[in-house]
């Protein structure tokens, strides 16, 4: 059972990895007079660090991961791809094609160590300490491909600390991301597999890249073979918040994943659905944030022994994301921080969410995942 306090992995090697500045995520501009730097900035992870210091820092913990070896990260991806991303980033990185993803020389190791860092979390939570391990990755994941990167992810960190919990007696893992892009990554490893669950709640950006990024993150996209069923896809409509969040936990992702009843709860915790987030156009809050963490750490208390590890996905409004991030953190550890002293709270929470809109697309699913699953 999980107690009362967070255990972080991180390493000051996540800092260095830094894609190319231009027009926000995109190739420079002469419309734009002066390079912006690309929207997976440092600033992410240093404050959502710097959040967790001030707000709980009697119950964090730090540990030191190593870096991913090779066949660890070959458990996920090809070797042909990973030789291409060690000499690319050691050729000194740039732009990969006409992609939004964009590397530098230190890009390969710290995608080692931010792989590092979600196996260590994985085995941390089978180990059964009590606390919490939450992964702090940069570069993300969830959208990297067994042959490819994509989406500002080079390794898929949360498969392959999947795939590290296999290789350490789990029988089946339940993977659910919640960040508001599809996790097509995690999906494509895993397609054709019912060991491992992939539940995913995304907006619905559909493909956007025939080479890179060829998956829709569709309802009807639910894995092939002995894998099929065990992907769950729920694209979520403009202005989803908090209250559509926890319905679909309610409604979807609570039940199948009781359902599975996996050996281990993984969570690609992406906090991009955060309002103000400017790859998005969702409107979770901290107190939203705060509901998912709630649900994941009941779900691993109910189906898991409470084997449950978080992995650091997206988030890109620099300051928001560490409010969304502490609202995890709170959830996850039943307990609310009174922030007035910091002369702030979550600075985002003023629109309201577009309720019936939100439970219609939630009614198609949950129609659609029936085939599976026992839904209501
Ligand atoms: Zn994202």
């Amino acid at each position: 059972m999980i107690d009362d306090t967070i255990t972080v992995f991180w390493h000051d090697r996540m800092l260095d990895h830094e894609p190319p500045a231009g027009t926000y995520k995109y190739p420079s501009s002469p419309m734009i007079a002066d390079d912006e730097r690309h929207p997976d900035r440092r600033e992410r992870v240093k404050n959502i660090k710097a959040m967790l210091d001030h707000a709980l820092p009697e119950a964090t913990e730090y540990e030191s991961p190593e870096r991913a070896t090779r066949d660890e990260i070959e458990r996920v991806h090809d070797s042909e791809y990973v030789d291409w991303l060690e000499s690319f980033c050691a050729d000194g990185g740039g732009r990969i094609e006409d992609t939004t993803t964009g590397a530098n020389e230190a890009t390969f190791d710290a995608a080692r160590m931010a792989a590092g860092a979600a196996m260590a979390a994985a085995r941390t939570a089978l180990d059964d300490d009590g606390s919490v391990p939450y992964a702090l990755c940069r570069p993300s994941g969830h959208h990297a491909q067994p042959t490819c990167a994509d989406g500002f992810c080079f390794l898929n960190n949360v498969a392959i600390a999947a795939e590290e919990a296999l290789a350490q007696g789990a029988d089946s893992v339940a993977i659910v991301d919640w960040d508001v892009h599809h996790g097509n990554g995690t999906q494509e490893a895993f397609y054709d597999r019912d060991d491992v669950l992939f539940v995913s709640a995304h907006a619905d950006h559909g493909s956007w890249h025939p080479e890179y990024h060829p998956q829709e993150g569709s309802l009807e996209e639910v894995g092939t073979g002995a894998g099929e069923g065990y992907t769950v896809n729920v694209p979520l409509p403009p202005g989803t918040g908090d209250r559509g969040y926890d319905v679909l936990f309610e409604r979807v992702v609570n039940p199948i994943v009781r359902e599975y009843d996996p050996d281990l709860v993984l969570v690609s915790a992406g906090q991009d659905a955060g309002a103000a987030d400017p790859n998005a156009r969702n409107l979770a809050t901290r107190d939203g944030f705060l509901r998912l963490g709630e649900h994941v750490r009941h779900l691993a208390d109910e189906t898991a022994d409470g084997r449950l590890a978080l992995v650091q996905e997206g988030g890109y409004q620099q300051s928001h994301l560490s409010f969304a991030t502490l609202g995890v953190f709170e959830g996850l550890l039943d307990r609310r921080v009174e922030l007035e002293q910091y002369g702030t709270d979550d600075p985002f929470a003023w629109l309201e969410e577009p309720t019936e809109l939100v439970d219609s697309w939630l009614d198609k699913a949950v129609e659609h995942h029936q085939e599976y699953w026992d839904l209501e």
